[in-house]
């Protein structure tokens, strides 16, 4: 088997299972793109089994500790763990959730969402794009689903030199669905929204949140289809506004509302913007949200990021009446606690506040974190109440 040898001080040696170019020694045997490789250390012991992509800076992707080829077998045994895990989680709604997510669950660049009876596949890496068959064919032979769709049209699959692409890979056309998410609703629509319209790595969080909310004047700002909004609404918040920049988000959001007969405002504005706006006039919440996209992907934008943090940290602390709540969330995994944490002192030591932390929130746990692999942990989250400086 072709593979790579890879230097004795490369992260793989900690328990990591990724390989960037610089982490190379050599190449031997040709490899080509999407083969899965051996990897070897310096002095010609292996390391396990990777796949191979030359065009990524990640160039390998370790899946196996053992000599393992990628074939239907392979991906049903990963997916029958997969589930196996999934089963001791106490998720709501059970039958919304992220079944595979990627080296997490032992397939590099592979998600696999279910949404009742319909599958969502991602095949984010070459070689798990290449053997997309034997994934759909492991896929029905471990859940027997209704529909596979494939909603492979995220911007991650550009470093990985792969084009987009959707459609349907298995069975009818999906059916648009609502998940009861517990005194509120979302619309599903997986293969017609922008991504799937749902969050599923928020879903908890919405009630840990919501829980704060109870008589509060509450602004949810990105609030794509409405998450946070709709579980305030529904938890007795007093006036619940809502802010995205996307209609077509906030066309799903108002469907939502309409489901749980909820009365919310939803504002089509920049966040930036209308946070200056209200800051400048009378307007006051009790809990202001933010859940922005992640600023940045590649570490080099980061001090970028940093600063549209700050920025709207500081425009929601302008606008929280003092006793109020700040829920903020972040999801890159190169901002880490230290680094968000930092981030909100900072604003609050210019809009003269103290900050009390109330809650901490993470991913949900069908989105498991891997010890050894730190990019796993990528959302955090924060409630604050903002108290008066001593
Ligand atoms: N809170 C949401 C997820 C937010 S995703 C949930 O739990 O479902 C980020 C959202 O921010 C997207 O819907 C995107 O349309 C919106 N967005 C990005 N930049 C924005 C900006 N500058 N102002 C307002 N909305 C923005």
């Amino acid at each position: 088997m072709p593979g790579l040898v890879v230097n004795p001080r490369a992260r793989i040696f900690h328990g990591h299972d990724w390989v960037y170019a610089s982490e190379i020694k050599k190449t031997f045997g040709d490899p080509q793109p999407g083969a899965v490789i051996s990897l070897k250390d310096f002095r010609d012991r292996p390391l396990g089994s990777a796949i191979y992509n030359p065009k990524s800076q990640i160039v390998a992707r370790r899946f196996s500790r053992r000599r393992q080829e990628l074939d239907t077998d392979f991906f049903t045994r990963r997916i029958e763990r997969a589930l196996a895990h999934r089963r001791t989680l106490d998720l709501a709604p059970p039958g919304h959730r992220r079944l595979v997510w990627s080296e997490s669950d032992g397939l590099p660049g592979v998600i696999i969402d279910q949404y009742g009876e319909d599958i969502v596949l991602q095949t984010n890496t070459l070689a798990m794009d290449q053997r997309r068959n034997s994934i759909v064919e492991a896929i029905e032979n471990t859940l027997q689903p209704r529909t596979i769709v494939e909603r492979n049209d995220s911007a991650i699959r550009t470093p990985e030199g792969l084009e987009t692409r959707q459609g349907i890979l298995r069975g009818p056309a999906p059916e648009v669905s609502t998940a009861n998410l517990g005194g509120f609703f979302q619309i599903v629509n997986v293969l017609g929204g922008q991504k799937t319209g749902v969050y599923l790595d928020q879903w908890d969080n919405y009630h840990h949140v919501a829980a704060l909310a109870k008589d509060r004047r509450t602004l949810d700002c990105f609030t794509n289809s409405g998450g946070f909004a709709l579980a305030c609404s529904a938890a007795g918040a007093r006036e619940v506004t809502a802010i995205d920049s996307s209609e077509p988000c906030l066309e799903i959001a108002r469907q939502n509302a309409v489901l749980g007969a909820m009365e919310i405002k939803w504002i089509n504005a920049n966040v930036f913007d209308h946070l200056k706006d209200a800051a400048s006039g009378e307007t006051a919440y009790d809990l202001v949200i933010l859940d922005p996209p992640s600023f940045t992907r590649r570490k080099g934008s980061l001090k970028d990021a940093l600063r549209g943090y700050k920025e709207i940290h500081l425009r929601a602390l302008k606008i929280l009446e003092m006793g109020g709540i700040l829920a903020t969330f972040s999801c890159s995994h190169h901002v880490n606690h230290e680094t968000f944490m930092n981030v909100i002192r900072d604003a609050a030591v210019d809009a003269k506040r103290q900050l009390r932390l109330v809650a901490t929130f993470s991913q949900r746990s069908d989105h498991p974190v891997l010890a050894t692999l730190p990019e796993t942990e990528y959302l955090r989250g924060f409630a604050f109440e903002t108290i008066g400086a001593w």
